[in-house]
């Protein structure tokens, strides 16, 4: 049956929207994190209770929202982070779209406190599902921001049907804590699920405190073994670390490629690692890695996909070009290293 055209209501925009940026309670977990780093926090307390579905709640040390821009801030397509199309080309956080928040607002209850100061006294915003208007009330919080998401899709059974068990759900999580704190060693990172500590890093300046972290969350054989890397060149720079071929997996689970701080998977870069790593890899057995790549951001499409999964090189040719050299000369050499009795 059919009707007339309408508009759809907003809040029930906003809960379709949810359905493709908040699909479990990782991909709630991965928007509230990016947020606390466009914010420019240095520390981060993640608590989790039953695997996300209970609850998530992020802290932040960051620089905090306005009691007048906190109603705002769970509004679809509210940032601010860009106004104009000129600045979608050459986005530098992590968030620019404005809709996570309202998605996640339209099923969940969630609360946000924040404070832009340090004099103890902040706002905090509630709001429960899609049927209720924000209301704001003064509450205590230091400079940062907190956000609370409970009971996740409570207003959307069928999608609550989908969520797997505790154990599932706190991988998939955890994966994404895994690939901010590869990444942003600027940041302290606390994680704890039902109260049990699971992750505890502190800011990582250095290269030895930079191991500890990875060590930690790639495993000790990764770390030991990985060839460190950091080759720049005409605005193009690659850093990280290459797993030798004696960790190399049966699956492709532990690639970290990022490309201005934000971890996709791209057919280009995939295709240059493999070809890089064709000499010293036996036929299906996968690379471990975790790159960071940089590049101009007027050079990258970072809005292919909600999600930002993905990305599109201006000149694929070029990036595909230098992956694969600065690598393949970076594992020519861990090559002879192996091969040299006398360096061991
Ligand atoms: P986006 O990140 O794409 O801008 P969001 O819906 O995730 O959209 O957030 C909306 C706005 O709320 C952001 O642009 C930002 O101004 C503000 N905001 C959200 N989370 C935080 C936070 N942790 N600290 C400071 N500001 C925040
Ligand atoms: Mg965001």
């Amino acid at each position: 049956m059919t009707g007339r055209i309408h508009l759809l209501d907003t809040r029930l925009a906003n809960q379709i929207a949810a359905g493709e940026v908040v699909e479990r309670p990782a991909s709630v977990i991965k928007e509230l994190l990016e947020n606390a780093l466009d914010a420019g926090a240095t520390q981060i307390d993640i608590q989790v209770e039953e695997g996300g579905t209970r609850l998530i709640q992020i802290r932040d040390n960051g620089g905090g929202i306005d009691r007048d821009d906190l109603p705002l801030a769970l509004a679809r397509h509210a940032t601010s982070k860009i106004s104009t199309l000129e600045d979608l080309d050459a986005v530098a956080t992590l968030g620019f779209r404005g809709e996570a928040l309202a998605s996640i607002a339209s099923v969940s209850r969630l609360t946000m406190t924040s404070s832009t100061d340090d004099s103890g006294v902040g706002w905090s915003v509630h709001t429960e599902g899609r049927d209720m208007e924000p209301v704001l009330s003064a509450a205590s919080h230091p400079r940062g921001t907190t956000v609370a998401v409970r009971d996740l899709f409570f207003n959307t059974p069928a999608r609550r049907k989908f969520l797997r068990t505790v154990n599932t759900e706190l991988g998939h999580l955890e994966e994404v804590v895994r690939r901010l704190c590869l990444f942003n060693f600027q940041v302290g990172f606390r994680l704890t699920h039902n109260g049990t500590l699971r992750w505890q890093f502190r800011p990582a300046p250095d290269e030895a405190e930079q191991r500890r972290r990875i060590s930690t969350l790639c495993g000790q054989a990764f770390m030991d073994a990985a060839t460190p890397l950091l080759v720049e060149t005409h605005g193009l720079s690659l850093g990280g670390w290459l797993g030798s071929p004696s960790v190399a997996r049966g699956q492709a689970d532990m690639q970290y490629f990022y490309v201005n701080g934000r971890v996709v998977r791209d057919k280009v870069v995939t295709h240059a690692i493999r070809s890089a790593y064709s000499d010293v890899l036996a036929h299906g057995r996968h690379p471990a890695y975790v790159l960071f790549f940089e590049l101009d951001p007027a050079a990258v499409d970072v809005n292919v996909h909600p999600t930002k999964h993905e990305v599109r090189f201006r000149d694929q040719r070029v990036v595909h070009e230098f992956l694969a050299r600065t690598i393949h000369r970076a594992l020519a050499g861990l090559k002879t290293v192996a091969l040299t009795p006398e360096t061991q």
